[in-house]
């Protein structure tokens, strides 16, 4: 399971790691922040309410921050309940703070709390909400204040004080508005272009082991996946085989027909190869391979044999090639046991392929 609250650490040095920094990621660690601030906060103000200060009911306040703040964060730790804790927070601190500015009238510096809430719920909601939440908010602090004037502090809150009170507000919502909005579109312009990044690495990927122009995979591809085919084989019990395939007389060919025409036949050769195995690569120009697995030598034999005709059955003409057609030789070679190493296999089924072409072309070959 992933941490999902920040340890007091954590609190001071930042954000955990680049990986983990979501929006999400980062209101939650700022929401436990504040649960966990508000939880000292609580505790403080208990130990100083308690023996320096004579009002009871504070006491309480003090008591139901530090529960409420823990049992939030217990919530946060364990459930995962995002948006519930931040609603719960947000209502707890609107009643909270509306209750003080009409029970206390502004008396002992209690109205500085009432800053917290818009900073609180931008921070914890995003923008929107941010501002939804926080017009009401104001308006009820707003009116509350102005029916105080000549009232709060003992009669020493005037108009004045008011209109400070009013543009301080109005200035934090503001300034949050814009830090929180901006941020939150740098988010998604990274997230955007982070899919994009993703998206064309992936393609990136995809065209570094792939021949243009058949589709099949290139040798790089082929060294990356052969250690693991014939593992593979080897876990299933079954042989695999290594198979070099070239055309015959293919310069002439490309003489007579054309380059393009060329192109056309070696497209139509890698259709051929695809079907018979998974595992087909173009490794030179005129010059394709291939792995195969099957339960037993006479499994593959048929199944490099299967491919051979099928390539015959193209019915490419040749008119240098033999009996005017396009053909091809084969060098294969089924890896015994112990045989892991790319190079040396390579180079059996490429001696096999050079036997297939000075024993006439055409056909199959195994050493
Ligand atoms: P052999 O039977 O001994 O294999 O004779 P070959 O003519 O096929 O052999 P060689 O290696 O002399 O010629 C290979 C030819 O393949 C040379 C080149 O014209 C052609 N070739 C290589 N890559 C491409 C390609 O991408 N497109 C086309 N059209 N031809 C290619
Ligand atoms: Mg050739
Ligand atoms: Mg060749």
């Amino acid at each position: 399971m992933k941490r999902h609250l920040p340890t007091i650490s954590e609190l001071f040095d930042g954000i955990y790691n680049p990986e983990d920094y979501s929006l999400k990621r980062r209101r939650t660690f700022l929401l436990a922040a504040m649960l966990y601030i508000i939880a000292t906060i609580g505790a403080i103000l208990l130990v100083f309410n308690l023996f320096f200060d004579t009002v009871g009911s504070l006491v309480y306040i003090d008591l139901f921050l530090i529960a409420f703040s823990s049992g939030l964060l217990f919530l946060l730790r364990y459930k995962k309940t995002y948006n519930v804790v931040a609603y719960a927070m947000t209502a707890t601190m609107f009643v909270i703070f509306v209750g003080l500015l009409w029970y206390d009238k502004a008396e002992k510096f209690t109205l500085i709390w009432s800053y917290f809430f818009v900073p609180f719920v931008f921070i914890s909601l995003g923008a929107s909400r941010g501002i939804r939440l926080s017009i009401p908010y104001l308006l009820i602090v707003f009116l509350l204040a102005y029916l105080g004037i000549g009232e709060w502090m003992g009669g020493v809150w005037d108009i004045p004080s008011f209109i400070r009170f009013f543009a301080a507000h109005i200035a934090l919502l503001f300034v949050m508005y814009v830090i929180v909005h901006t941020n939150e579109r740098a988010f998604s312009y990274i997230a955007t272009l982070r899919a994009k990044e993703r998206e064309q690495l992936k393609k990136f990927e995809k065209l570094s082991i792939t021949d243009p122009l058949t589709g099949l995979y290139n040798r790089r591809r082929l060294e990356e996946v052969f250690p693991t085919v014939l593992s593979e084989a080897n876990e299933r019990n079954l042989k695999a085989a290594y198979f070099i395939l070239d055309l015959d007389y293919f310069k002439p060919f490309n003489d007579t027909y054309g380059h393009q025409e060329g192109d056309r036949a070696l497209v139509a050769v890698a259709h051929v190869f695809k079907r018979h195995t998974a595992h087909a690569f173009r490794i030179g120009g005129e010059e394709f391979s291939g792995l195969l697995v099957g339960k037993n030598d006479t499994e593959i034999h048929d199944a490099i044999q299967a491919l051979h005709r099928d390539i015959l059955a193209l019915d490419i003409p040749n008119e240098a090639g033999i009996d005017g057609k396009l053909t091809a030789s084969v060098g294969a070679h089924i890896v015994q046991p112990g045989e892991t190493r790319y190079d040396t296999i390579y180079r059996t089924a490429d001696a096999a392929l050079y036997k297939a072409k000075q024993s006439g072309r055409n056909r199959i070959v195994y050493l």
